[in-house]
């Protein structure tokens, strides 16, 4: 059985942190740079250049590309031929510590819901976990905003809805948001699975290439077709209008039960944050 160190861990989730909130992933800037180029609506494309040019001066100037520096979620793939030696999540916890607290990030968790203080360091992080084949230690880390966060939504729809009533809600869910989470937006849609998993898809369907389609050809209709109805919306860049509302949307599909239909639209923004290391 292949080994690696708590130390390995802790020294990957700080760099990553790190690195995903200055970087933006090339396949959101190549999206926003897409958008620039096709927007009509000026206003709107001279909002979406300096979108860029903020994108351009962080990686430069090693600088947080949003003052948001999120809620660190980390999805470990972990091998079941790995043995890690140390405590996984504290060391996790301690990689998003130093991520935050040395990269000079804002601290944006408080440690109890209601009662709200600020825990200083960012951690917890939000840590998801799932054992697989083979001895690497796959991990991403994506730091989320709340901006856009808090226009996330989940129904429990009925079969009887159907794929009209995913659109329904996902249009529904775009037109809420408008200009609160900084669109142009980017959309993760899980559809099937319960009520708990079909969050984890609609966030998991975020970390997908924005150039990439659903293998399956109806899903990958629907993603285009939703995404149009989001671009429909005339919201726009900032809220600016124009055709830019929405630069990618994703979806990922889970088995479900005979008597539901599980959606969640998980609501991100420009500054759609991810980064992936494999020990
Ligand atoms: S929604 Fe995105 S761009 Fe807006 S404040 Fe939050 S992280 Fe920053």
């Amino acid at each position: 059985m292949r080994e690696i160190t708590a130390a390995a861990v802790t020294e990957t989730v700080a760099a990553l942190c790190t690195e995903a909130n200055v970087l933006l992933p090339p396949d959101v800037e190549e999206a926003m740079a897409r958008a620039c180029r096709e927007e009509p609506w000026k206003p709107a494309a001279d909002l979406l250049r300096i979108l860029r040019d903020n994108a351009d001066i962080a990686r430069r100037e090693r600088m947080p590309i949003c003052q948001d520096t999120g809620m660190a979620v980390i999805f470990a793939d972990v091998g079941q031929e790995l043995h890690i030696a140390g405590d996984f999540a504290a060391a996790v916890n301690e990689g998003v510590r130093r991520g935050y607290v040395d990269g000079l990030l804002r601290k944006s968790v408080v440690g109890d819901p209601l009662r709200r203080v600020n825990t200083g360091d960012n951690t917890p992080a939000i840590l998801h976990t799932r054992l697989v084949s083979g001895d690497r230690l796959t991990l991403t880390v994506a730091p989320k905003g709340f901006g856009s966060e808090n226009m996330s939504r989940l129904k429990m729809l009925t079969p009887a809805q159907g794929v009209q009533g995913v659109k329904d809600f996902v249009t529904e869910t775009v037109r809420l948001a408008g200009a609160n989470p900084c669109p142009p937006m980017v959309l993760g849609v899980g559809i099937g699975g319960d009520f708990e998993g079909v969050a984890e898809l609609a966030k998991r369907a975020l970390m997908l290439p924005l150039d990439g389609h659903h293998e399956d050809p109806f899903y990958a209709d629907l993603e285009r077709e939703l995404l149009e109805l989001a671009n429909a919306t005339g919201i726009g860049p900032q809220g600016f209008g124009g055709r830019t509302t929405c630069i990618g949307l994703r979806i990922l599909t889970l088995p479900t039960h005979i008597a539901g239909l599980p959606v969640a639209v998980n609501v991100s923004c420009h500054v759609t944050r991810h980064r992936t290391a494999v020990l």
